[in-house]
């Protein structure tokens, strides 16, 4: 028996983050409705079936920073102006893109895709810590800035990758005050941010 192609619309988008069955209903019919009539949407499903299509086949991770990219390695990882001595650890892409908007920061980064939460099984291993201490033991790296998120979850992270990278001798720095208790860096404005990237403060004694 094939399914209701509308419920399906519906189901399917309400397994997105942030999306509740009423804003999947709502959302399932204004594609339905716009892609049923004349103007400006009226493309809407198929640009976004296409589009859907196209980022899962042609989106990859860079191979350098984990960062999301079309090629091998990404435009930051792939600019030689970039300074190759600072590695900024962030949790996730968009924490990397308000960074980059602020301008203040000219190093290369790591993108974590999460942070550890043990009681939902995401340890060490799942955001390939070995891989990012490789990083730091193998190229020219001098300073680790960990920019996770100024919350519980991130601050126990930032603790743990500070102790991992201990014995690199490296300086191991964390973006200062000025980023408010509990927030998320993607939320923050620019000045805020190139200020307590500026302000940074060493998590290690060196
Ligand atoms: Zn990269």
């Amino acid at each position: 028996m094939k399914l209701d192609p509308i419920a399906t619309l519906q189901l399917q988008l309400a397994r997105l983050p942030g999306i509740g069955p009423r804003s999947a209903a709502r959302l399932a019919f204004y594609i339905i409705k716009t892609s049923q009539a004349q103007g400006k949407n009226a493309n809407l499903a198929e640009d976004l079936a296409q589009s859907l299509l196209d980022v899962q086949k042609e989106v990859r991770l860079c191979r350098e920073c984990q960062n999301l990219c079309t090629e091998e390695y990404c435009s930051i990882c792939r600019d030689p102006r970039r300074d190759q001595s600072t590695l900024c650890v962030v949790e996730a892409v968009p924490d990397m893109q308000a960074l980059e908007k602020s301008g203040t920061f000219r190093g290369l980064y790591h993108v974590l895709h999460g942070v550890l939460a043990p009681l939902e099984g995401v340890g060490p291993e799942e955001l390939k810590l070995e891989y990012l201490l490789d990083r730091t033991k193998n190229k020219s790296v001098e300073e680790v800035i960990i920019a996770t998120n100024a919350n519980v979850d991130g601050d126990a992270t930032a603790l743990y990758l500070a102790s991992l990278l201990e014995p690199q001798e490296l300086r191991i720095t964390r973006l200062a005050m000025g980023v408010p208790l509990g927030s998320e860096l993607e939320y923050l404005d620019s000045a805020t941010l190139s200020r307590a990237l500026l302000e940074r403060k060493d998590m290690v004694n060196t």
